[in-house]
C-alpha cells in the first residue's frame, strides 16, 4: 500500500493569501483523512504528545489493522482519542465525579484516564480489558480530524511496536510508511513523551504510567489521594556503583523480579535505539567526565558514540527531545549511547526516566 502525505501543517506566518491557501490545503487534507476513517482505514495523526496512529476505535476490523500496521502485541490495549466529552457516552457509563473535575483541568492535553468500557466498545480495541482508555488530545488538526469523522479514534503512537516514539510526520514515515493509507503531516510533538495514563476504575486514582500531568497536579484537583502502580518502582535504578575496571551491572526488564504492571503496555520493551545504551547518574561533574571516558574508550574500539546530556534545569527540553535523538542516532549509525540521568524526585523527570531506562535497557551506572 502506498501511503499517501496529507498536508495539514497551519499557517504561522505569511502574507493573506498564503495563509488562506495553507488553511484550505489542510482542511482539504483533515477531511481526505476523516473518509479514510470512516471507510475503515488507517491515519496517522499529530498530538502535543506523540504522533498517533488512527483507526475507528468501534471497528474491530480497523483496530486489527492498527495492531498489524504497528506490530503490537495484541495484549496491549489502545487509547480512544475524543474531541468532544459527549463522545464518552458511547464509550463508558461510568463518568465519575472525580473524572468530570479532571477533564475541567486537564483536557484537551496529556491525561489519559481509564473507565469501564461499554459493549459498543470492542475487545479489540481494549486488548481483552473491561476497561477503555480515552482521552482528549490538545492538537487543532486532530480535534478537527475527530470532529469531522464524527468517530471516536483509537491510536496508539505511531512507531513500530519497541522502537522511540515519533514525535514528527517524518518519524512516522520511517517506520509506517507502506503499512498505513495516510499520514497527516503537521508540527513537531510539543510535549514528546507519551500521555499520563491514570486509572479511575478502583477506589484510588492510580497513576500506570507517568507523563507530563504529574500526580501532584492530579491530587491538587481531586482534593485526595493519588496512587502509583508499584510496578513503577520495580525497575528504578538501584545504586550500581561502576569503579573504572569494573563491568557495569546491567539489567533487563525480564530480571526484574516484583508486581506485574497493570498498563499491559508498560512491560514490554520499548523506545529502543538500535544503538547500545547507557545511562549515568552522579553529580554533573562526575558524569560528565564519566560520559568522556567511555566515549573515547569505545570510540578507540571503532564505535561511533553520541552523547545525551539532559539537564535537571529543563526538563521540558528533555522531554520534547529524547526520542527525536534516539531516532537520530538511528539514522546517523551510532553504536553506543552515552545519556545522563535525570533527576526521578521530579515528576516530570521520573516519567522522563521511565522512558530512558526502557530505552537502555535498565543498563544504568553510578558515577
Ligand atoms: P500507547 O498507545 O502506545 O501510548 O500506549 C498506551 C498505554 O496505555 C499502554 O501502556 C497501555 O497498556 C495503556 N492502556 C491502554 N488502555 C488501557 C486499559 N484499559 N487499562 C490499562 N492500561 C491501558
Ligand atoms: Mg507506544
Amino acid at each position: 500500500m502506498k501511503t499517501k502525505l496529507l498536508d495539514a501543517r497551519l499557517p504561522r506566518e505569511g502574507s493573506l493569501e498564503e495563509m488562506q491557501a495553507m488553511r484550505k490545503r489542510a482542511a482539504a487534507a483533515i477531511g481526505e483523512a476523516a473518509d479514510i476513517l470512516k471507510r475503515g482505514g488507517l491515519v496517522a495523526f499529530p498530538t502535543e504528545t506523540v504522533y498517533g496512529l488512527g483507526g475507528d476505535a468501534l471497528n474491530p476490523a480497523a483496530a486489527a489493522a492498527i495492531y498489524a500496521a504497528k506490530g503490537r502485541p495484541s495484549d496491549n490495549p489502545l487509547i480512544v482519542h475524543i474531541a468532544q466529552r459527549d463522545q464518552l457516552t458511547q464509550l463508558t457509563g461510568c463518568v465519575s465525579e472525580t473524572a468530570e473535575k479532571l477533564m475541567d483541568a486537564f483536557w484537551p492535553g496529556p491525561l489519559t484516564m481509564i473507565f469501564k468500557k461499554k459493549e459498543a466498545v470492542p475487545n479489540g480495541t481494549t486488548g481483552g480489558l473491561s476497561t477503555v482508555a480515552v482521552r482528549m488530545p490538545d492538537d487543532p488538526v486532530t480535534l478537527a480530524l475527530i470532529r469531522e469523522s464524527g468517530l471516536c479514534i483509537a491510536g496508539p503512537s505511531a512507531n513500530l511496536s519497541g522502537s522511540p516514539s515519533p514525535t514528527s510526520w517524518e518519524h512516522v514515515y520511517n517506520d509506517l510508511s507502506g503499512r498505513i493509507d495516510a499520514i497527516l503531516q503537521s508540527g513537531e510533538s510539543r510535549v514528546g513523551i507519551e500521555s499520563t495514563v491514570l486509572d479511575l476504575t478502583e477506589e484510588i486514582p492510580t497513576v500506570l504510567r507517568p507523563g507530563w500531568v504529574t500526580p501532584e497536579e492530579i491530587g491538587a484537583v481531586i482534593g485526595g489521594r493519588v496512587e502509583m502502580d508499584p510496578a513503577l518502582f520495580v525497575n528504578r535504578p538501584r545504586d550500581v556503583s561502576a569503579g573504572r575496571d569494573e563491568q557495569p551491572e546491567i539489567r533487563l526488564l525480564e530480571d526484574c523480579v516484583g508486581p506485574a504492571p497493570k498498563a499491559p503496555g508498560m512491560k514490554y520493551r520499548h523506545y529502543a535505539p538500535k544503538a547500545e545504551m547507557v545511562i549515568l547518574q552522579g553529580s554533573q561533574e562526575a558524569v560528565h567526565r564519566e560520559a568522556k571516558r567511555l566515549a573515547q574508550e569505545q570510540e578507540t574500539r571503532g564505535k561511533k558514540v553520541a552523547m545525551l546530556l539532559f539537564s535537571d534545569e529543563d526538563l521540558a527540553a528533555a522531554a520534547k527531545t529524547l526520542f527525536s535523538e534516539l531516532r537520530r542516532c538511528d539514522e546517523e549509525g551510532v553504536d553506543f549511547i552515552v545519556a545522563s540521568a535525570v533527576e526521578a524526585s521530579d515528576s516530570v523527570g521520573f516519567a522522563i526516566m521511565n522512558r530512558m531506562l526502557k530505552s537502555a535497557g535498565y543498563h544504568v551506572v553510578t558515577v
